[in-house]
C-alpha cells in the first residue's frame, strides 16, 4: 500500500471498541467479486437493504458509483484497475472501522489485489468476507443489463473483463454463488455467512474462511 512519507496514523480519543459498543455495531466488509453482469450490484443492493431493515448500519459501495467520484480519475488499464480496488478497499475498511457493514460490489479482477485488501482488513482486526458471484460468461453476456458485452462485440468497447481483459477467480472465497441459487437465496446465504461469523474473533474468521467456504 502506498503511503506518504513523514505521515503517521493519528488515533482519535475514542477506541474502536468504545465506538462499536456505544453504537451497538460491529463493522465488517462483504466483498462481492465477479464478471460484469454476474449480479454483484443486484445481490449487494438486496444485502444492504436487508441489513438496514434488520437494524444494521450497512452501505453499498458499488464500483460504478465510486468511479463517478473518488475513483473517477482512474481508467481501465491494469495499474488503474488495481488502484481502483485498493482505493475501494480502503474506503470499505474505514466504513468497517466506523462500525458499518461495507457491502462492496466490484469486478476486482486480480486475486493478488483482493488478497491485499483482505490482509489490510484482517491485520487491522476487521472481518472481510469474499463472495464470488460465479456466473458463467455466457450467462453474463445474455443478461448484459448495461449493454457492455454488446458494445464490446460491436468493437465499441476495449478491455472488458471476461472478453479481452482477464478475470482471476478467487481460489478460496468465503462463499461462492452460482446463478441457479437465485437472488433471494443468494442474499440469505450472504446474511447467514455474516451472522454465523459475527462474533468470532478475526483470527478465527480467517482460519474458518479458507477451506470449506464454498456453499453454492
Ligand atoms: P454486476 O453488478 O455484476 O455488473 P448487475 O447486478 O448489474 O451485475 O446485473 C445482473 C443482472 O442479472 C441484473 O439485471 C439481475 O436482475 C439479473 N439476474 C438474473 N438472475 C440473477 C441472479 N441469480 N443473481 C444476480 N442477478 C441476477
Amino acid at each position: 500500500m502506498n503511503r506518504s512519507p513523514n505521515v503517521s496514523w493519528q488515533d482519535g480519543t475514542l477506541s474502536r471498541a468504545q465506538r462499536w459498543r456505544a453504537l451497538d455495531a460491529r463493522g465488517a466488509t462483504i466483498w462481492l467479486t465477479g464478471l460484469p453482469s454476474s449480479g454483484k450490484s443486484t445481490i449487494g443492493a438486496a444485502v444492504e437493504e436487508h441489513l438496514v431493515e434488520q437494524g444494521d448500519r450497512a452501505y453499498l459501495l458499488d464500483g460504478d458509483n465510486l468511479r463517478c467520484g473518488i475513483c473517477g480519475d482512474l481508467g481501465f488499464g491494469r495499474a488503474d484497475r488495481e488502484a481502483n480496488v485498493r482505493r475501494v478497499g480502503e474506503v470499505a475498511r474505514l466504513f468497517a472501522d466506523s462500525g458499518a457493514i461495507a457491502v462492496v460490489a466490484l469486478v476486482s479482477p486480480f486475486q493478488d489485489t483482493r488478497r491485499q485488501v483482505r490482509e489490510r482488513h484482517e491485520s487491522d482486526g476487521l472481518a472481510f468476507y469474499e463472495v464470488f458471484v460465479n456466473t458463467p460468461l455466457a450467462v453474463c453476456i445474455e443478461r448484459d443489463p448495461k449493454g457492455l458485452y454488446a458494445r464490446a462485440r460491436d468493437g465499441l468497447l476495449d478491455g472488458l473483463t471476461g472478453i479481452d481483459d482477464p478475470y482471476e477467480p478467487p481460489p478460496a472465497p468465503d462463499l461462492e454463488l452460482t446463478p441457479e441459487v437465485g437472488v433471494q437465496a443468494a442474499v440469505e446465504r450472504v446474511l447467514t455467512l455474516v451472522e454465523d461469523r459475527r462474533f468470532a474473533p478475526v483470527a478465527a474468521l480467517s482460519l474458518a474462511a479458507r477451506p470449506a467456504g464454498v456453499l453454492s
